[in-house]
């Protein structure tokens, strides 16, 4: 499993130092963005743990023994994992503690004070930890502060500002960061997303570190929408109706919540960005003297457009209507490209 695991080689070090050292901690906080394979490491660290075979003082699972089977297979006894429910903003504390008129009898804490089953251990993994309310935290805490023995518990987090200080302080934080854009490309050449090598080129540049990123924009409406735009913004006399048709006729298509229309409009308003950065460059690559004049020109056209962008990027994020923005936009641009306004 860590074979198929990308990135993250240093984390994988220290803890693997930690088990020779026979100083795993009790409780971790993995901390980095939504993505880049924090709960993918988490796995296969349980699955290192729980494996059957594995050579004393390492972290290489076998892959072979019931425990790695069952732990790959989703169905292993002492491996306890919860997270966001979909449609839910907040961790919901029954799977912390149990149901109201079970509170304590069934749940992450009581599960992970049990004798284990099959292992020598009980691992759980909580995705999504910055969800957690107040009251989750503290039945958190408890179990924190009096780890079942041998067990070891696993937070995922974003930001470990969202976490409460008493549940960071009990946890050893392993930061991760996020991955490079070879390792996403070679992520989503091995999961078979794509295989077009300028599709996956360009989806690593843009996707932030972030395999998640990446998925959305793989989504074919997506790739056809940025594509459409790069040969809009390349016509001098680009029409800023058509353009804001068509991203808004995309964004219809591709449906969806509202925060999910929002961010693929964002997607359409950073594709714009991307064009004109990369007009931007070679603008600058190619000034001679004697078209200087001319080419500063161009510049502060393009870094007015640049503004523009940022501006609508702005007003999606403080939840103006869609529409409004992506015509709002193009309009921009469509003004400073006729020299309207600079
Ligand atoms: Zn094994």
């Amino acid at each position: 499993m860590w074979r198929e695991l990308r990135g993250h080689i240093r984390q994988r070090e220290q803890l693997a130092q930690a088990v020779r050292r026979g100083r795993l901690a009790h409780a971790y906080l993995f901390i980095g963005p939504e993505g880049i394979g924090k709960a993918r490491f988490a796995e296969c660290l349980a699955q290192s743990l729980l494996c059957r075979q594995r050579a004393a003082g390492t972290i290489d699972a076998c892959g072979v023994c019931t425990g790695c089977i069952q732990v790959q297979a989703a169905t292993h006894p002492d491996l306890i994992r919860v997270r966001l429910p979909d449609g839910k903003r907040e961790l919901p504390i029954e799977l912390i503690i149990g149901a109201q008129e079970r509170r304590g009898r069934e749940g992450l804490c009581h599960e992970l004070s049990l004798r284990p089953m099959s292992a020598d251990r009980r691992i759980a993994i909580v995705e999504d930890a910055h969800t957690m309310n107040t009251a989750s935290a503290n039945a958190l805490l408890k179990t924190l502060e009096e780890p079942p023995p041998g067990s070891v518990l696993i937070l995922l987090t974003p930001s470990s500002d969202a976490i409460l200080p008493t549940i960071r302080s009990r946890c050893q934080p392993l930061m991760f960061a996020p991955l490079n854009d070879g390792e996403i490309a070679a992520l989503i050449r091995d999961l078979g997303w794509a295989d077009d090598d300028e599709v996956i080129r360009t989806t690593a540049a843009l996707a932030t570190g972030s395999l998640a990123t990446a998925r959305q924009l793989l989504q074919p409406e997506l790739r056809q929408l940025r594509l459409r735009l790069f040969s809009l913004l390349d016509r001098a006399d680009m029409d800023a109706w058509t353009a804001s048709d068509a991203v808004l006729n995309s964004i219809d298509e591709m449906g969806g919540e509202p925060a999910n229309q929002r961010l693929n409009a964002s997607w359409a308003v950073r594709f714009c960005v991307e064009s004109l950065r990369s007009r931007l460059r070679e603008l600058s690559e190619q000034t001679t003297e004697h078209s200087a004049n001319e080419d500063a020109l161009q510049l502060d056209l393009l870094a007015a457009q640049l503004e523009r962008c940022l501006d609508a990027e702005v007003h999606l994020q403080r939840s103006m209507p869609i529409p409004l923005c992506i015509e709002g936009m193009f309009d921009g641009l469509a003004l400073i490209r006729r020299g309207t306004v600079v």
